[in-house]
């Protein structure tokens, strides 16, 4: 049984001596998925040296084991204390398919990387023919020997400038169902032929990028699964993702920046803005009460492949409202180019930044897989 006010004192105990000014104002200036880099692997290495970086990893992999309320509670308290978000798909999504389905071999080589910040990881599915449709993946690796040959190309890779290594779907067969032809590898990115160009956001900010792979060479040793048996690695990782893509704590953190902003506009502020953050914070404890009771252990089994999907759907779009609200009530300021980020005044910054942010979540819909096909998920699981 969880002692909670002993766990939040230690919590709350950590938070005032780790949570440096520095690390407070990159949490409050994150606009995108992620705070600043710097940020990022500093509060990483913190977290880690204190054993809470990975919530839900089992302590034998190097994770701290919480349950749900736990997780619930430090982040309530991260979230109040303006902790920055960390560029995490490898501890949110990689590491637990790795502990599920790698060989011993690859966990002991990538889990404790994941751990560190030492190794960052960026997701390499989609191509410019194969979004939704993902199973049209084309991007080849041949067999050569001990190694994959892999060509093609990959298109809104979110923090492949970031990061060091990549998990790809890529074809290794053309014959039967599209779907039996995939196989799933671990790329180096600094891999000789591999080549990462900048895509530009709607915020004018640099999250994504297009990848491509030039006779790039990739050992048969990292490769997860069986050679064309990557679509089930793929979608057990897709579902790892989406359960924990927009967690109710990252929606807390727009809507404390939302009252904020309100608190700052005072009495001149439209009185239904006022009812609609009230109304968007009560729907928020609902999908907060959606996640405590769907994750108990944080990772969702592979029976429920409608769970996933109901909290991207829910957590994505009740996020665009929030923020979207947030810009409404910046009002003028909102409307005062994302150059006015950092310049002139408080009002002008924190009202370029809601705007900011608002174009950054309109993404979230369509990332990991866009609403319609989560709705199809969704039904089809309902229906059948
Ligand atoms: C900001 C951002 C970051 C991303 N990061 C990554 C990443 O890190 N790694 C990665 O691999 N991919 C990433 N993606 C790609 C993302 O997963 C795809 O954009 C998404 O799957 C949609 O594919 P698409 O863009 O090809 O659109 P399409 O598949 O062409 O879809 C266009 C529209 O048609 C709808 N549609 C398509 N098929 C159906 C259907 N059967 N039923 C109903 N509606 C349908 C879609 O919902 C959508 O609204 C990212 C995308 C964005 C925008």
């Amino acid at each position: 049984m969880l002692d909670e006010a002993a766990f939040l004192s230690e919590v709350r105990a950590f938070l005032d001596v780790q949570l440096t000014p520095d690390l407070r104002e990159a949490g409050r200036n994150t606009i995108g998925v992620h705070s600043d880099m710097a940020a990022c692997r500093l509060w990483q290495r913190r977290l880690h040296a204190r054993g809470w970086i990975a919530p839900t990893w089992p302590r034998a992999y190097g994770g701290a084991e919480w349950g749900a309320r736990q997780r619930y509670l430090f982040d309530r308290e991260c979230v109040a204390n303006d902790a920055p978000v960390l560029f995490a798909g490898g501890i949110r999504s990689l590491g637990p398919l790795l502990i599920e389905s790698a060989t011993e071999a690859q966990k002991a080589r990538y889990l404790p990387a994941i751990l560190t910040g030492e190794d960052m990881w960026c997701q390499g599915f989609s191509e410019p023919g194969a979004g939704t449709d993902l199973a049209a993946v084309a991007t080849r690796a041949r067999r050569q020997g001990e190694q994959y040959v892999v060509n093609g190309t990959k298109i809104w890779t979110t923090g492949a400038h970031l990061s060091n290594r990549m998990f790809a779907l890529v074809r290794t067969c053309d014959r039967g169902k599209r779907q039996e032809g995939l196989t799933f590898l671990l790329i180096d990115m600094d891999s000789p032929g591999l080549t990462v160009k900048p895509i530009l956001g709607l915020a004018g900010d640099h999250e994504c990028n297009q990848i491509f792979f030039d006779d790039v060479a990739v050992p048969v040793e990292n490769r997860v699964g069986a050679e064309n048996d990557g679509w089930s690695v793929a979608k057990r990782l897709m579902q790892l993702a989406r359960s924990n893509n927009t967690p109710s704590a990252l929606v807390r953190r727009s809507l404390k920046r939302a009252r904020e902003a309100l608190v700052l506009s005072g009495a001149s502020v439209e009185p239904s803005l006022r009812h609609r953050l009230s109304a968007l914070d009560i729907e928020l404890s609902a999908y907060e009460q959606l996640e405590l009771a769907s994750l108990p252990s944080g990772r969702v089994g592979g029976e429920n492949v409608c769970l996933p999907s109901m909290l991207k759907l829910t957590g994505t779009e009740l996020h665009q409202r929030v923020v979207e609200l947030a810009a409404e009530i910046s009002g003028p300021y909102g409307a005062g180019a994302l150059a006015a980020i950092g310049v002139n005044g408080i009002e002008l910054d924190r009202g370029a930044r809601a705007m900011a942010k608002h174009f950054a979540v309109r993404a979230a819909t369509i990332y990991s897989g866009a609403s319609e096909m989560q709705r199809n998920v969704i039904a089809k699981q309902l229906l059948s």
